[in-house]
């Protein structure tokens, strides 16, 4: 089995979401190991997002997920990095697939960064980097 950190995004917990993505999580069967809210400091976010460092969207990324509480989950099961990526859709929350997570709830609000509501990790070595640093 394995595990990834899944994010509810300041936008998510915003607009009460939390409960529904959650629910999506154990209707496909992963296991929630462990759920807290977080209100991260620039330096936690500035780790999460290291390899962002430089990119235009960069600064508003940070920003944005300062500006409110986000909802970490610790979530297992097999292929579960794979499989949430699959549940939460394409980054683009216009064009995500409906269906998934960002294809049924987001959209484009004409702001410098995509609010799409959920991050889940793109690799193990990811998963593990990122689940210490949120837990
Ligand atoms: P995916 O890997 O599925 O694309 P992600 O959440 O892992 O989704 P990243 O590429 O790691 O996406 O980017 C981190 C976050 O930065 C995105 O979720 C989104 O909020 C924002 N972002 C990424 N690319 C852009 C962009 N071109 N313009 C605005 N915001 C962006």
């Amino acid at each position: 089995t394995e595990e990834t950190l899944v994010l509810v995004k300041p936008d998510g917990v915003a607009r009460g979401l939390t409960g529904a993505i959650l629910a999506r999580i154990e209707a496909k069967g992963y296991a929630l190991v462990d759920v807290r809210l977080v209100e991260p400091d620039r330096a936690r976010l500035e780790r999460h997002y290291a390899e962002h460092e430089g990119k235009p969207f960069y600064e508003p990324l940070v920003e944005f997920m300062m500006s409110g509480p986000s909802v970490a989950i610790r979530v297992a099961g097999n292929r579960v990095i794979e499989g949430f990526r699959s549940l939460a859709g394409t980054t683009d929350p216009t064009t995500a697939a409906p269906g998934t997570i960002r294809g049924d709830f987001g959209r484009d609000w004409g702001l410098k960064v995509q609010q799409n509501l959920v991050h889940g990790s793109d690799s193990t070595e990811s998963a593990a980097r990122e689940l210490d640093i949120w837990f």
